[in-house]
């Protein structure tokens, strides 16, 4: 169940809103793996963005001035609409609440923060100052999800079970802050799974009993299995794990009263009873610019903490094992 609040910000007057014939100028915060595979490229082929800034403390965008953070970023008088987030979760709320102080919309990369509240927060000061701010899920966009979520409002769920299990050192080699408090560890992956489970289930979630192995040298959990209630009693089962190799698994099952449904790699492909439905190209980025301008020009915000929620309930009630060290 997606609960977007979509929120006015108080006076759409004072909003620094582009017009519709002239770019969002952009500012990208963070400049690793997340921020070089998808956001530079979406930006760069967008005609509503002109990216302008990479705040970084350590690499620049070629071409582009580089600000060490926020503040200077403000101080610099570069004409900035927005500003939009791929570090990581710990540290990012002090740099947004500084965006929207001065001025700026705002986009967040997954998860929104390190933890619930700060996001409350960012929403609480975005409304307050008319400042647009997206807090993205980028799962949500791929290619299969809507059509999933539109066939599954129409059946009856008897169960759901998801397996989101993924090579840590192939895709976040070297990534030490995802092991650490508030790296979320193998929920960095998983809440993605989330992401999407909160958008194509139509009832809500709840954590009943979860299990979370941290390694014995780490801060955050290298696999968890979580079961959850769909609804009034609907069992769902969560399997995540971070040290899968060979094939990489990212797929959600749901049996419903007409059959199966399976949402595979990650949502880019649907298959109803064995027969694929949907396949298609990763446009999630895309896609993700796309609604931020759109909130953008219609000073709006869209900040949905379900997923993050639930990363947070399996946290409070789960049940520590510990795993063996984990070294990259
Ligand atoms: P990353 O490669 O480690 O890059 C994060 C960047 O953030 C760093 O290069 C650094 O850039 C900056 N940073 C600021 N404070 C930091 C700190 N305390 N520790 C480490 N870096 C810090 O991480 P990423 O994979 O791009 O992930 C960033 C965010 O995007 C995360 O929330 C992640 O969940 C999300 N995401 C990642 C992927 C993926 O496939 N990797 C996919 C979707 C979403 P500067 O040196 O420029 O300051």
């Amino acid at each position: 169940m997606t609960q977007s609040t979509t929120n006015s910000p108080a006076s759409a007057a004072q909003g620094a809103r582009p017009t519709s014939n002239r770019p969002i100028r952009i500012a990208l915060v963070g400049i690793g793996k997340i921020a070089q595979d998808q956001h530079i490229p979406a930006l760069r082929n967008d005609s509503s963005y002109e990216l302008v800034a990479a705040v970084s403390r350590s690499r620049g965008i070629e071409g582009l001035p580089r600000f060490a953070d926020i503040a200077s970023l403000a101080q610099s008088g570069l004409a900035v609409d927005a500003v939009s987030f791929c570090t990581p979760p710990v540290g990012r709320y002090a740099m947004a609440r500084a965006a929207l102080e001065a001025g700026f919309h705002v986009m967040l990369e997954k998860p929104p923060g390190a933890t619930v509240a700060e996001v409350h927060d960012l929403a609480e000061r975005a409304r307050a100052r008319g400042r647009t701010l997206f807090a993205t899920w980028h799962s949500r966009e791929s290619a299969a999800v809507d059509p999933a979520r539109d066939w599954l409002a129409q059946r009856t769920i008897k169960s759901v079970r998801t397996d989101w299990k993924e090579d840590i050192r192939h895709w976040h080699p070297g990534q030490d802050w995802i092991l650490e408090p508030g790296g979320f560890g193998v929920f960095d992956p998983g809440i993605n799974a989330l992401s999407i489970m909160t958008t194509i289930l139509p009832e809500r979630l709840r954590v009943q009993k979860a299990t979370l192995h941290f390694p014995s040298n780490r801060q955050a959990p290298i696999a968890a299995q979580i079961d959850l209630v769909h609804g009034t009693d609907t069992p769902v089962v969560v399997e995540l794990d971070f040290l899968k190799t060979g094939p990489q698994q990212w797929d959600i099952q749901v049996e419903t009263n007409d059959g199966t449904l399976l949402l595979r790699e990650g949502g880019r492909r649907l298959f109803i009873n064995g027969e694929e439905r949907v396949s298609a190209e990763d446009r999630e980025y895309p896609r993700l610019y796309q609604r931020f301008a759109a909130l953008v020009a219609a000073g709006a915000s869209d900040v949905d903490v379900t997923p993050h929620q639930i990363v947070a309930d399996a946290f409070m009630i789960g049940r520590r094992l510990e795993a063996a060290a984990f070294e990259f």
